[in-house]
């Protein structure tokens, strides 16, 4: 379905600039910017995927990743096709290189999927969702009216003033912080700057967040680099949690898997300037749990998807510590 975007210009003969992302695509009529499924026709921008799903599923919130957000429910997720960025080793390349077959469905029927199957609210993931952009905001009202949480899975590459305005329909994000060069970004068609201000804008405004950081050899692991990033994050807080994850080689990219050895090292830089930090798609001993970083007592037990909570309160049972845990 189509509706016309809120973020665009009308430039000289039927051509429309789009005003969400750093690309600010200058599109033609009957083309897609580089996200693909934002169009122009007759000299109007449109999203062309409004209300059109390619994925749906009730997942557990840990799978986003997100870990200290009401650890052990599940929650409905929807995406549809698309991305703003090219990365060579998209995870979900399926959807988010081409338009696949989409069903329709309208935000009422999210709603009452979400409650019929007592999920804590809608997650936005699969492929970029900031490109849903309209879409999303409509169904996050909807689900704030019906008291469900919003979270958005995004890799955080949206401009200013979309961003302020989807602010107060979201209640937790985790952000791809994918490297932290411009560098890496330019290989990926992204924009650093923007990612970082994503960050720092849904932190500031008490939004929850936590942030995902794949490691891929000779891209990004570079230690230095790595450390700068971690102090960054924990300039903002040191109680944000970062998921380190491990690459496995997909879609264009074919560098071998990150090494065990890489992923416990960066663990280790990276708890020197961070209370949680957590390593994914392997499993290593110790960086799966939660523990209180003042008396280290274990606070969230997690074998595979399925988690024991011994948090009483927000606090830690034993010293009382008070954590940044939303249950
Ligand atoms: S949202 Fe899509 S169309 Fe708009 S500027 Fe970004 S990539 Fe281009």
């Amino acid at each position: 379905m189509l509706k016309e975007a809120l973020f665009y210009k009308k430039l000289e003969n039927d051509v429309v600039q789009c005003q969400l992302c750093p690309h600010f695509c200058k599109i033609s009529p009957n083309k897609s910017g580089i996200c693909l499924i934002r169009k122009n026709l007759q000299g109007r921008l449109y999203l062309s995927a409004y209300g059109e799903i390619s994925s749906i599923g009730m997942d557990p919130i840990e799978k986003k990743p997100l870990y200290h957000y009401y650890p052990g429910s599940y929650i409905l997720s929807i995406g549809t096709n698309g991305c703003n960025l090219k990365c060579p080793f998209c995870q979900n390349w399926q959807i988010s290189t081409e338009e696949t077959s989409r069903d329709t469905i309208t935000i009422d029927k999210i709603i009452n999927l979400a409650k019929q199957h007592k999920s804590i609210g809608i997650a936005y993931t699969y492929n970029e969702p900031l490109i849903w952009y309209e879409f999303v905001i409509d169904t996050s009202k909807e689900a704030h009216k019906n008291k469900l949480k919003n979270i958005l899975v995004t890799n955080g590459n949206i401009n200013k003033e979309p961003l302020d305005r989807l602010i107060p329909h979201i209640d937790a994000t985790n952000v791809d912080l994918k490297g932290f060069t411009d560098d890496f970004y330019k290989w990926v068609k992204g924009n650093l700057q923007s990612t970082l201000n994503f960050i720092e804008t849904v932190f500031k405004n008490n939004i929850h967040v936590e942030i995902t950081n794949l490691i891929i050899p000779q891209k990004n692991d570079d230690e230095t680099t790595f450390r700068e990033m971690c102090k960054w994050i924990g300039s903002l807080s040191k109680n944000i949690p970062l998921h380190l994850s491990r690459y496995f080689p997909n879609y264009r990219l074919d560098i071998p898997q990150t090494p065990a050895d890489t992923l416990k090292n960066f663990y280790n830089i990276a708890k020197d300037h961070l209370n949680f930090v957590y390593v994914g798609n392997i499993f290593i001993n110790g960086t799966n749990t939660t523990n209180c970083p003042n008396c280290n007592t274990l606070l969230i037990d997690r074998q595979g998807y399925s988690t024991k909570v011994l948090i009483i309160d927000s606090k830690c049972p034993k010293c009382g510590n008070h954590l940044n845990i939303q249950l």
